[in-house]
């Protein structure tokens, strides 16, 4: 069989128009410029704000302050300093998470905390594990291809020019990649740990190609951020600032241009002037709990696929009795996760998992639909790298508990685990809706309703059995199971019906000229890759879209049309 065609899109120079990497201090981890980051008064009517300052969020600002917008981001979460506030210890790392009461429900109950969302600014990358995949061209096309779930309103090809610029600017490392659209990465792949490699042994006899990567983590210095330095800790933040997140990769060059990055303040309401029917700010509690309201020609939300959808119901007004944007019934309906199964295999030596970043090597050659294998779409396979803790939940998860629990905990350091991540399918009936529940600020919580479908339920079955085969081959003496989920993604989805979408292609919710949909919340498919680079590819995007015109006030003079 001839070799894929590889496309040359990576390459070793720096990043354009994001100087974050060389604006960061070489002797400290925390963000340079906060001291003289610039501030806006609440009455000041600031071109943009934004709620939420995570993969989406902290990527719109960056690339619209380069362009001279006046940009407040407001974060419910503290403005991390590594130095001060991250410990490499699991234990310790609680304060990431994202633990606010949130209610679940459905025949699938999707467990909500550490594994799905975080807070502060960087947002959920800041303790996400790294891993850095593009989505496959079809994943923007499984209507029309697969007859499921629904099709984007624009294609793969839309999104290529950033997928480039922000593996750059992460920057990501990994093989070159054969499989959907073939592309290089900036940095070359990293060296394998014991888990990884028994794992790629195991695989390459079951007949399953892997790579190595494609992981947002520095291979070599990266301006002032530096190389990696493999002590495993990726899931509870970087301390070194070797594995990226927007914290590093796009809030310093946002400072750097102006941006006002607002912690710990909640959004609780984005505001409808009744008689334009154009938002005019959103209302927020700041720091001391006190309730502010911040002027701005325009909003986009980024607060991850509960808390958009959360924030967008709770902010009723005359126009919008239902909730902001769901005059349909459409906000909060088809939210994804992924199934991610995850099965360890027992080996006579040790395997050192936490020696190595968690996110190693991976496949996508079960990534499309395969009509023989009973369902549609399919999955991918990844190395994970479980610390003691999380190690015990596994071990719990297949039903050990007392003095089994202990001696499979004693004998952590010979296992080595196998993730997949299987494209489970947008439906209506998976759903955030607002609890009766009420949090600190008076505001609903969050209630998520999942159930999956036959084609979930089939996925996942052979998608763990694959793992199995690969331990199996791999030699392993024994196995563990446990049945999980990952990432969370839609409830505001763009597209091309407003029956059937909450925003239009622009990401503009229909018939708000200027309320935009910056994060995860906004994606109608998933794929079975990890969504943050394209969660930042689509804000990239979006950042031209607005510059260009697409809402907001005119902005003579800085390239842009206006409305
Ligand atoms: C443990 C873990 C591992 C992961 N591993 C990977 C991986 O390897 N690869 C990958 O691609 N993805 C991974 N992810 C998922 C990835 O991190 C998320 O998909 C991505 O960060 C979501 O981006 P977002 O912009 O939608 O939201 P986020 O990045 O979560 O940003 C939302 C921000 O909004 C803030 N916010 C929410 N509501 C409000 C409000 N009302 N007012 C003000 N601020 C608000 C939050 O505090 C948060 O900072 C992982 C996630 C977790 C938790
Ligand atoms: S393994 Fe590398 S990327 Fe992960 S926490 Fe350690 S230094 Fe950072």
């Amino acid at each position: 069989m001839r070799p894929p065609l590889i496309l040359r899109t990576g390459g070793r120079s720096g990043p354009r128009d994001n100087d974050s990497h060389w604006l960061l201090d070489p002797h400290k981890r925390g963000v340079p410029g906060r001291d003289r980051m610039r501030r806006y008064d609440d009455a000041d009517e600031v071109d943009l704000v934004v709620v939420g300052c995570g993969a989406g969020g902290a990527t719109l600002a960056q690339r619209l302050a380069r362009r001279g917008w006046r940009i407040v981001v407001l974060e419910s979460g503290p403005f991390w300093d590594p130095d001060k506030d991250w410990v490499s210890d699991e234990a310790g790392s609680h304060d990431l998470y994202w633990t606010e009461d949130r209610v679940i429900g459905g025949e699938d109950p999707v467990e909500l905390g550490k594994n799905n969302s975080g807070r502060g600014v960087g947002g959920s990358m800041v303790h996400y594990a790294g891993y850095a995949p593009r989505f496959h061209p079809s994943d923007f096309a499984i209507r029309t291809n697969d007859g499921v779930g629904v099709d984007w309103p624009y294609p793969y090809e839309e999104l290529l020019e950033h997928y480039e610029r922000v593996e750059q600017e992460l920057p990501v490392a990994g093989q070159d990649w054969p499989w959907g659209h073939p592309h290089t990465y900036p940095h070359s792949a990293h060296p394998l740990g014991g888990g990884a490699e028994r794992a790629w042994e195991g695989a390459r006899r079951a007949g399953i190609e892997m790579r190595v990567g494609p992981v947002a983590i520095t291979n070599g210095q990266f301006g002032n951020r530096p190389h990696c330095i493999y002590r495993g800790f990726c899931l509870q933040a970087c301390k070194v600032n070797a594995k990226g997140s927007p914290l590093i990769t796009h809030v310093p060059d946002a400072l750097e241009h102006g941006v006002e990055v607002r912690d710990l303040c909640m959004a609780v309401r984005v505001e409808i002037d009744d008689a334009t029917g154009a938002a005019t700010g959103v209302t927020f509690f700041d720091r001391d709990g006190r309730e502010r309201f911040q002027r701005a020609a325009a909003v986009a939300v980024a607060g991850y696929s509960i808390e958009t959808p959360r924030l967008l119901l709770h902010s009723t007004s005359p126009r919008h009795p239902n909730g902001l944007g769901n005059g349909a019934d459409q906000v909060g309906r088809y939210v994804m996760v992924q199934g991610a199964s995850q099965v360890a295999g027992r080996f006579s030596e040790t395997m050192d998992v936490f020696k190595a970043p968690p996110p190693e090597i991976c496949s996508e050659q079960f990534y499309e639909t395969d009509e023989r294998r009973g369902f549609r779409r399919g999955f991918s396979i990844q190395t994970v790298g479980p610390l003691p803790i999380d190690w015990a939940g596994h071990v719990l998860a297949d039903g050990h508990w007392g003095h089994a629990l202990r001696e499979y905990m004693r004998d952590y350091r010979h296992w080595s685990v196998l993730g997949t991540l299987c494209e489970l399918l947008p439906q209506a009936r998976n759903r955030v809706t607002l609890d009766e529940a009420h949090d600190r600020n008076g505001m609903p919580v969050a209630r998520l309703d999942y159930t999956q479908c036959d084609n979930d339920r089939a996925n996942i079955a052979y998608g763990k059995e694959t793992l199995r085969t690969i331990w199996e081959a791999a030699g392993a003496q024994d196995t563990l199971t446990i049945d999980r989920y990952a990432h969370l993604i839609g409830g505001a989805r763009i597209g091309t019906d407003p029956e059937e979408s909450v925003c239009d292609s622009d990401h503009r919710i229909w018939g708000v000229p200027n309320v935009f949909i910056a994060d995860g919340s906004a994606l109608p498919t998933q794929g079975s890759a990890n969504p943050a680079l394209t969660i930042m590819a689509a804000a990239s995007r979006l950042a031209d879209r607005m510059a260009a015109g697409a809402g907001g006030r005119a902005r003579v003079g800085l390239g842009s049309v206006g409305r």
